[in-house]
């Protein structure tokens, strides 16, 4: 943990809330790291992997920028990625702010209520890569008012194949555009695209030593699956 507090960076009050119900007391190393940069509307390229409050680090500020009010439909940040639980991170760290509606749209997932809320409007798409493709092409996806885009676990999206329609929507989102990389490993492919698209980004690396949670003591115990309850509950007890 770091050694400032989440008031002293200067985040607004409705995301001070959510994240005191959360019961976060410091921001991790990566927040402490990026937030700053973030909400003074740099760029950002981070090293960290997941576990480091990574999701908080790019979150809390980019709601703070985009603020509660909604101008028009179109939605202003986009966060190609590959996990659901980022968009209900960002949706709790959301939830004190009026008006706002972060949109997950994952393959898969009935495409019917996406292109319903896409009409209605909403702030933050966050989804898988293959399935922003198919609302551009659907043109239910705006891209025109995007003011923020987080690309997520960079390193996995090239490993597992996306790295390709990741960057056919970098390519279509407006030069002016704020973004943000993380990843935990910087390989060439990934390089390459920090270089195209955050040229002049900050950078925020995150000492390996301080890669997990310090007060978090970490055990495994092998037993076969049928035992894993009792196990667990036995080390619970
Ligand atoms: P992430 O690396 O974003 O997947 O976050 C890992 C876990 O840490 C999540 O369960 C978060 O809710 C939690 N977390 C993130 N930031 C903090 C913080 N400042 N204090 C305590 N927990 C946190």
């Amino acid at each position: 943990m770091s050694s400032v507090d989440f008031e002293s960076l200067g985040l607004s009050a409705p995301v001070l809330k959510a994240v005191k119900q959360l019961g976060y007391e410091q921001p991790t190393p990566i927040q402490a790291g990026s937030i700053p940069h973030i909400l003074e509307g740099r760029d950002v390229i981070g090293s960290a992997q997941t576990g480091t409050g990574k999701t908080a680090a790019y979150a809390l500020p980019i709601l703070h920028r985009l603020g509660g009010h909604r101008q028009g439909a179109a939605p202003r940040c986009l966060v190609p990625e590959l996990a659901i639980q980022v968009a209900e991170a960002f949706q709790s760290y959301a939830k004190h702010i009026k008006g706002f509606n972060v949109l997950p749209i994952y393959g898969g997932a009935d495409i019917g209520g996406q292109l319903r809320s896409l009409k209605r409007g909403v702030q933050v798409v966050v989804g898988t890569p293959g399935r922003m493709l198919d609302h551009l092409r659907r043109r239910s996806l705006d891209l025109s008012q995007i003011k923020g885009l987080i690309l997520d676990e960079a390193d996995e999206m090239l490993r597992m194949g996306f790295i390709d329609d990741v960057e056919t929507i970098l390519a279509q989102t407006p030069p002016e555009c704020q973004r943000a990389l993380f990843s935990a490993t910087m390989p060439p492919t990934i390089r390459r695209v920090a270089e195209k698209y955050l040229g002049d980004a900050e950078r925020v690396n995150i000492e390996a030593k301080t890669k997990t949670v310090e007060r978090i003591e970490q055990q495994y115990v092998t037993v076969k699956s049928h035992q894993k309850m009792d196990a667990l509950t036995r080390v619970l007890k």
